[in-house]
């Protein structure tokens, strides 16, 4: 029988193993890139305590404005061991148009494009967004290109769904689509390396201390200074920033890939992202198979560091459930199985209070990852000029 850290252990080969497939071989160049670590500098800018998806994307704009700027992750760059693991995240905007994520939407899709134009990847798969409701109505805004579908035309254009309600028609966000989430993470973090940071994975903080002059960050291999820190640790924040610990609540979740009979019909180019109720899925990508489906809900209250990743059948029963009523052509044989993991509360981003030196983000629940673009470019004026020109401040603290 596999002991717990054996079980670890295998869990940090086998990503370590599929990186190279998800994150187009940019791992590979990140690996070599922090083999042989340069020297630590006396003193950075700014350090940054998390490298998922918030933390590579603060990373990134910090070392595109030429701060001095240290990562620190306590994994693998682009790991499956947090909230941001799992090819894919999904992205739209009809759901925000009117309030107050709309102009944050609308600059991370900016900043996503700025990324792909920096790293020469891609990150974002228009494949568009389709959300199936009952009797919804058509949501619009200035620029944008949404549709909505009847129930004859739903069924002609997208078969593959099956046993829809009465009434069932289907809203069509051609702006949305889907990130491709490590590959984002790793070429945030490559563009950051090329423009001089320093980074270091597999190196967990374990303390991290203000003073008047500045922060110093200890790690389990060294200590480090900056005149400032941002901490994005995902679903760690509470361990990382006690006065949040009752605040901020990490739970279970999972995620599968099935084979569909036909892959054509669900492939990217022929396929969206989709939502009907609390479902949610992905189009087969040219790279992985299958099709990827979730649930989203609450999920099952666990510790970051002691979730259980092991596949249970009630995982494989939720999506089931669905796939078995409503995409039947797609019920196949299971590709891949995840566990990732939300964190409810928030979402936040600002100084910490009665610490202007630290600028603190928990934005780690079920739809971060889209904004996560905008939320660094945020993360790094604070940290620089201790202003934002971005409207987070509905997100502050306290
Ligand atoms: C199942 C699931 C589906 C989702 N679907 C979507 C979606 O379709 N669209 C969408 O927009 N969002 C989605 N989300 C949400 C989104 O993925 C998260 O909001 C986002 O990825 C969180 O990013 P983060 O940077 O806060 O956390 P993470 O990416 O987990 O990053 C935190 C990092 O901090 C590191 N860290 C923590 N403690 C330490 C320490 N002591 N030392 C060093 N490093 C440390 C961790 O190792 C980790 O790498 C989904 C989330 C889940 C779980």
């Amino acid at each position: 029988m596999q002991t717990e850290l054996d079980r670890r252990d295998f869990i940090k080969s086998c990503s370590a193993g599929t990186l190279t497939a998800l994150t187009c071989g940019l791992s590979d160049t990140l690996t070599s890139a922090v083999a042989e670590p340069p020297a630590a500098k006396p003193s950075y800018d700014c350090i940054v305590l998390g490298l998922g998806a918030m933390g590579s994307s603060c990373l990134y704009q910090l070392a595109k404005r030429g701060a001095s700027v240290l990562g620190l992750e306590q994994f693998d760059i682009a790991h499956v061991l947090g909230s941001s693991g799992g090819i894919s995240r999904q992205t739209k905007i009809a759901p925000y148009l009117g309030g107050p994520n709309e102009p944050l939407i609308r600059r991370a899709n900016e900043n996503w494009h700025g990324l792909e134009k920096d790293s020469g990847q891609q990150v974002f798969h228009h494949c568009g967004y389709l959300r199936l409701g009952v009797n919804q109505k058509l949501v619009g805004g200035k620029g944008t290109k949404i549709e909505l579908f009847d129930e004859s035309e739903l069924r002609r254009r997208f078969p593959q769904f099956q046993q829809l309600p009465p009434g069932t028609n289907g809203l069509f966000d051609h702006h949305g689509g889907l990130l491709r989430c490590e590959l984002a993470i790793a070429s945030h973090c490559d563009v950051a390396l090329r423009r001089g940071a320093h980074i270091r994975a597999q190196e967990p903080a374990t303390d991290w201390t203000t003073d008047a002059d500045g922060v110093t960050v200890t790690t389990s291999r060294g200590r480090y200074r900056a005149k400032h820190l941002v901490i994005a640790g995902g679903a760690w924040n509470a361990k990382l920033v006690p006065q949040f610990r009752d605040k901020l609540q990490v739970t279970r979740l999972s995620l599968g890939w099935f084979a569909p009979e036909k892959p054509v019909s669900f492939a990217v180019q022929n396929f969206p992202i989709w939502e009907h109720g609390s479902y949610y899925g992905f189009p087969v990508l040219p790279d992985f198979p299958g099709i990827k489906v979730g649930k989203h809900w609450k999920g099952d209250p666990t510790d970051p560091d002691k979730v259980d990743r092991t596949p249970t059948a009630r995982d494989e029963k939720f999506v089931r459930d669905y796939l078995g009523i409503h995409l039947p052509s797609a019920n196949g044989s299971i590709l891949a199985f995840k566990v990732c993991m939300y964190t409810h509360g928030g979402p936040w981003l600002g100084p910490l209070p009665d610490e202007k030196r630290v600028t603190f983000i928990a934005a780690c629940n079920g739809g971060g990852f889209k904004f996560s673009s905008a939320y660094g470019e945020a993360l790094a004026d604070l940290a620089t000029e201790g202003r934002t020109e971005l409207p987070v401040q509905f997100m502050r603290l306290g």
